[in-house]
């Protein structure tokens, strides 16, 4: 089974992740934030070499982190092109909430396409999902195919780390710069809603539905 870990702290509860290849003990972290210490332990725990810092997207609260993840881990950091203007504006971000946030390190590379950028035996196909900011992005994490073909492993399902695009029962807020109602959902449908309903889907705040509940219970989709 693939490594996945999961963290959230105050203010803003945004879910980090850990995420690992059981073999090889490659790793990725995604949206670090004020609960980087936690994704930092959570790396060591499971002995996993963490390769790349990969952000859906550069609101503050899933990027407070980046500085921290970088300093500790000397690994490159992808964001979308489009939403590079709130990543070099975190500091201001802040302000709209009141909080002191510190500048964080420059993007490091810009994702190209859907990559598959890999970590071990898994690859992580980037989906452009733009509606909750322009530059978001959902990351389809599966086994190499060429390696799952080999093994038992060819039904198992993509896991799905979606950011803000789509939450428990609510999708992402659409009023800040950048945002639209229309494009996130479309995003939502055409993109999301293309996997199988039993795929979980890893929210930046809450719980994980799966693709099928949101399909059949979402208020805003149905
Ligand atoms: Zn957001
Ligand atoms: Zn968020």
């Amino acid at each position: 089974m693939m490594i996945l870990e999961h963290a959230a702290v105050e203010p803003f509860f945004k879910n980090g992740f850990v995420i690992g290849c059981e073999d090889t003990r490659e790793g990725v972290i995604v949206d670090p934030g004020d609960e980087v210490e936690q994704l930092l332990d959570a790396a060591r725990h499971h002995r996993l070499a963490i390769t790349s810092i990969l952000l859906t997207h550069a609101h503050l609260d899933h990027v407070t982190g980046v500085g921290r993840a970088k300093a500790a881990l000397g690994v490159p950091v992808w964001l979308h092109q489009a939403d590079n203007f709130l990543y070099e504006r975190v500091v201001q971000q802040g302000q709209m909430f009141g909080l002191p946030v510190d500048p964080q390190p420059p993007i490091d590379h810009f994702y190209h396409g859907e990559g598959p950028l890999r970590f071990g035996r898994y690859e992580v196909r980037v989906l452009h999902t733009p509606g909750h900011c322009p530059g978001g992005v959902c990351l389809a994490i599966s086994k190499d195919t060429k390696e799952a073909k080999d093994t038992k492993d060819t039904k198992e399902l993509p896991t799905l780390i979606v950011g803000d695009t789509l939450f428990a029962g609510s999708i992402g807020r659409t009023d800040l710069p950048g945002g639209d109602m229309e494009t996130l959902l479309r995003s939502i449908r055409e993109v999301l809603f293309s996997f199988p309903d039993d795929c979980v889907v890893w929210s930046g705040h809450g719980e994980p539905p799966t693709i099928g509940r949101e399909k059949r219970t979402n208020p805003f989709l149905i």
